[in-house]
């Protein structure tokens, strides 16, 4: 078994390495390992290879007195792959102005006497395991905190985006609803009128959708509703907004379109429909038409209802006229 913490001791003296080594080892069992080493550069990259395998640089002990890379850079580097590691650092030949780069730019858990026989090494060890097991337990928690609460965020956000679909669209043709046709379409009435740009709108209702229905049965008349807003889609522009306002009624917002632009669509649309193949269940034809009335933009107009109703007493007209035909106001 890979041992998971690991403990690093560089001095120059391999007699203090050899004691180091023996007094840790009689403490700590086959999760932790001790490493020794008389180059800190050594120390180092070996480090630096056991955190790439997994493994945690759960203590250091060093002098500052090593040859090529002394002990002060070799707590700043480490530092920056392993913050958490508890450094025991020999005071000996340590300056001032080394103690204070390894505070800032490191960490120094405690200096100690290069002399052993001065102190109690085995405890400051266990009490070091102790202490870096606790904070690791607290750090695991913390990220299981932050996970979850990512998650539960994300949740959250997909089901915001789940309800604001569901409040904007019409369950069975897939299209806007009433309220979002009138969002979507009635901010841009100021904007087109400011910039003497022209709006049309159609409404649009199903011829005798009534027979459709008693006749063929209400199924058939779902089918046919999706139909008709596929078949109308396809007519349209992607600026263009269309939505159902209820039963067989929708209606169509065409942004810069002028009143014989909008008839040129609400005809291509008409033919559209007329020329539908729609087969009942014994694979008789469905005749389905519609009725259009049309409207263009005036500057009394304050809201788009006030253009929806001079749309529909059009499309009343069109209905008066025997139907399937396109009216304008
Ligand atoms: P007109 O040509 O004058 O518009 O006649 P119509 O029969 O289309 O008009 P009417 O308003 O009398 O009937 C509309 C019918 O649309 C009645 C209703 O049952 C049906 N309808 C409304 N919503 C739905 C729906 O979601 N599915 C189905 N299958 N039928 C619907
Ligand atoms: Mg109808
Ligand atoms: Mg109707």
């Amino acid at each position: 078994m890979k041992s998971k913490y690991i403990i690093v001791c560089i001095d120059n003296e391999t007699e203090i390495l050899n004691e180091l080594e023996r007094k840790i080892t009689k403490i700590i069992d086959s999760n932790y390992i001790v490493y020794t080493y008389t180059s800190a550069e050594e120390a180092l990259s070996q480090s630096l290879i056991h955190i790439a395998n997994g493994q945690e640089i759960l203590m250091s002990i060093s002098s500052y007195n090593l040859s090529n890379m002394n002990g002060e850079e070799f707590l700043t580097s480490l530092f920056k792959y392993s913050p958490y590691t508890k450094n025991i650092v020999f005071e000996n030949d340590l300056t001032l102005k080394s103690i204070k780069n390894i505070i800032n730019n490191a960490t120094i858990y405690k200096l100690v006497e290069k002399n052993l026989k001065h102190y109690n090494l085995e405890l400051m060890v266990l009490d070091a395991i102790k202490i870096y097991d606790s904070e690791r337990r607290v750090r695991d928690y913390q990220a299981i905190l932050e996970d979850a609460v990512e998650k539960r965020t994300k949740d959250l956000k997909d089901t915001n985006v789940k309800l604001h679909i569901l409040a904007t669209t019409d369950s069975l043709t897939g299209i806007k609803n009433r309220r979002s046709f009138f969002e979507s379409s009635e901010p841009m009435m100021p904007y087109i009128k400011r910039e003497g740009q022209q709006l049309a709108i159609l409404a649009i209702d199903i011829d005798k959708f009534k027979a459709i229905n008693d006749t063929y049965g209400h199924i058939k008349g779902d089918e046919a509703l999706i139909l008709v807003t596929k078949t109308i889609s396809q007519t349209l522009r992607k600026s263009d907004i269309f939505g159902r306002l209820g039963g067989e009624e929708f209606a169509v917002t065409l942004p810069n379109t002028s009143l014989d632009g909008a008839t040129f669509v609400a005809e291509k649309m008409r033919e559209a429909i007329e020329n539908l193949n729609f087969k009942s269940n014994d694979s008789s034809h469905i005749k389905i038409t519609i009725s259009i009335g049309i409207t263009s933009m005036t500057q009394n107009d304050e809201n788009l209802e006030d253009m929806l109703v001079r749309a529909d007493e059009a499309l009343y007209k069109a209905k008066g006229n025997g139907r399937n035909q396109v009216c304008v106001a």
